[in-house]
């Protein structure tokens, strides 16, 4: 048999400490969210024990009422918060106040850089938690009982590496925080103080936050009643007029755990066949798991102002998952589940409607000033919608910004539109080239023929790209076309010598291509080419040499296609090798030529030495 120890000692998990340390040691500048966080966490507290409720009403223990009790003791320094939520087993005590049980931890202690500055901004998004109460205290005393149970947990520490837990009696349910002041914070010991830390941070708190009056009883021994000092309704309830900029502000703070103000948000009541609010933000800066595409997303679903879940996937689509906000609505089951929300017809309709609000909101901002600042951080994730939303593909699309070369800003800031706009006249094609970086891209040879005639080429060097561009096949009826691949048809065509389809080939073209059999599946004259050698392109539906260097750099087999080996017969290489007698030299020169047009475009030689050596003996002759 086991006993449960009275008294137990425990250690924090690694990260704690290491959390602890950086709250403890950086996180001076901004010390008053400390409240936020704790208020955070009584009012998520009564939201799960009001859902719980549902399914056993005997939890309320015959005191449904429920409240935030904000307290303090000038004298004694501290600062009290209790809440009547669903409190805490000594198990979840030990495992909630002594870990991090947080998804992602791993990847936030990873992004931390040591320096004090930026690792506190980075708390900030990670979202300190309870454990802000350590800015501010250098003991901290939680007392708790789970509701429908008998027992109550004392819990103790200094954050120092320890921690202690222990058995107390407790009337109440739920939790109380006492946090020992230290010393230079004793400032927060003061009702104004703390209600005025409550007004700015927590009024849009759904519950009730009290506070004793700030005048005392006007009888002696008459013990003063609590005031409710925040609005305590839910923010989106009220009317939008009602509604601050400010308050807009604190409540994306609490929901989202960012410390910065949000960059826009949409706020929509909906009263048709379906009732529903939301209330979408788009965070100021991308969160540190942005591109991990299994991260949390952050829509919280309620039901008629009751929480029901976090991280509600099927309410946005992955690539909006930089968006953070709510969806309440009256039309889904109390007690629904993620099961259920899957195929729910609501749900379905509720998500349609709020990809068309959130679409909305980017294309203000990308009427705005400050487009860049959105697309920056946003841009990469937003291509994603291209390829998986069908059914707005175009109007994502049109949010998208490219690099271009009539646009000399390596920062994407093209449109389609825009691009469609200046379109040369007789133009029928939007062209494009993928590389592997914006460098590689601009100084790419098939770039020639278009920079000759003015043609404009967006200029793709994100790896998303190649998906992108195989979704988007057209955009307002213009079809998107590669420019290492297959024939061109440009404008200004006209002007140039035409070249009959079935024109025989010379016996030159002919040489070159025995000379570089295996390696080319064709070679003919380019109308690509103005100052270079020679281009390697695709058939029209040939995978691109980008694609496939990212197919084999994450180590996918990719079957070795033949390409089409371009020349400009005009280019001094060439005439000279039309003249070339020794076939040896003539056999050397050709698989030059192929060689440097895989350089030129990024790609990898298969033997590299072979090539250098190459090189040097044509070097050498030359100086002979
Ligand atoms: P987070 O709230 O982001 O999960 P915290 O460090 O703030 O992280 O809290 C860890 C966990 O401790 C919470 O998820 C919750 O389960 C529990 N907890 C914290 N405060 C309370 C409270 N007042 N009542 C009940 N449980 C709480």
């Amino acid at each position: 048999m086991t006993t449960t120890p009275n008294k137990e000692t425990l250690g924090f998990q690694s990260e704690v400490n290491q959390l602890l340390d950086l709250v403890i040691n950086s996180l001076y500048s901004n010390r008053e969210i400390f409240l936020r966080e704790l208020v955070s966490n009584a009012s998520d507290a009564i939201e799960k024990l009001r859902f719980s409720a549902l399914s056993d009403e005997s939890l309320l223990e015959g005191e449904p009422e429920n409240a935030i009790d904000v307290e303090f003791d000038t004298e004694g320094r501290t600062v009290t918060i209790r809440d009547s939520g669903i409190g805490m087993t000594r198990e979840d005590v030990i495992a909630n106040l002594g870990t991090i049980a947080k998804s992602g931890t791993r990847e936030f202690f990873g992004a931390l850089s040591g320096d004090a500055r930026t690792d506190s901004q980075l708390i900030g998004q990670f979202g300190v938690g309870f454990y802000a109460a350590f800015i501010v205290a250098d003991r901290v005393t939680v007392l708790t009982r789970k509701a429908g149970t008998a027992e109550g947990v004392r819990w103790e520490s200094d954050g120092r590496g320890e921690f202690t837990v222990e058995p107390c009696s407790r009337a109440r349910r739920g939790t109380e925080i006492i946090l020992h002041l230290k010393e230079d914070a004793s400032e927060y010991a003061d009702n104004w103080r703390l209600r005025s830390l409550i007004k700015k941070y927590s009024d849009h708190i759904a519950v009730p936050i009290r506070m004793l009056p700030t005048t005392p009883a006007e009888e002696e021994g008459e013990a003063p009643g609590l005031e409710t000092v925040n609005s305590a309704t839910a923010l989106w309830v009220r009317s939008k007029q009602d509604i601050s900029d400010d308050d807009y502000k604190a409540f994306y703070k609490h929901i989202s755990h960012d410390f910065e103000d949000p960059m826009s948000w949409v706020h929509t009541k909906s009263e048709g066949k379906l009732e529903y609010t939301t209330l979408f933000f788009v965070p100021g800066r991308a969160p540190y798991d942005l591109f991990d595409r299994d991260a949390k997303r952050g829509i919280k679903l309620y039901v008629q102002r009751v929480f029901i879940m976090d991280d509600a996937e099927q309410l946005l689509p992955r690539y909006l998952r930089f968006v953070r906000g709510i969806v309440d609505t009256r039309d889904l089951p109390l007690n629904v589940s993620r099961e259920i929300l899957q195929r729910n017809k609501a749900i379905d309709t509720i998500r349609g409607a709020s990809i068309k609000k959130i679409l909305g909101l980017i294309e203000t901002l990308a009427e705005g000033e400050d487009y860049q600042k959105f697309y920056q951080p946003f841009g990469r994730v937003l291509k994603e919608g291209v390829i998986e939303d069908a059914a707005n593909r175009e109007r994502v699309a049109k949010l998208l910004r490219f690099a271009s070369t009539l646009d000399d800003k390596a920062e994407p800031a093209v449109s389609l539109e825009s691009y469609i706009g200046r379109m040369k006249e007789g133009q029928k094609a939007i062209y494009y080239l993928t590389a592997e970086t914006h460098a590689t891209a601009k100084s790419s040879p098939h770039l020639e023929v278009f920079r000759a005639r003015g043609v404009e080429v967006l200029l793709l060097s994100d790896p998303v790209d190649e998906w992108v561009v195989q979704h988007l096949t057209e955009f307002d009826g213009k079809p998107l076309r590669s420019v290492t691949q297959g024939k061109l048809e440009l404008p200004g065509d006209e002007a140039q010598p035409e070249q009959p389809e079935d024109a025989p080939e010379s016996d030159f073209i002919a040489k070159l291509k025995a000379a570089l059999e295996g390696k080319v599946s064709a070679v003919r004259p380019s109308t690509r080419l103005t100052d270079s050698p020679a281009c390697l392109v695709g058939d029209d539906y040939d995978m691109s040499a980008n694609l496939q260097r990212i197919l084999r750099a994450a180590g996918q087999e990719v079957p070795n296609s033949t390409r089409i080996l371009e020349v400009n017969e005009r280019h001094p290489l060439l005439i000279r090798l039309a003249t070339e007698e020794g076939e040896e030299r003539f056999n050397e020169l050709a698989v030059l030529l192929f060689e440097q047009s895989v350089l030129a475009e990024g790609g990898r030689l298969e033997d590299p030495a072979a090539f250098v050596r190459r090189v040097n003996q044509f070097l050498v002759d030359a100086a002979g």
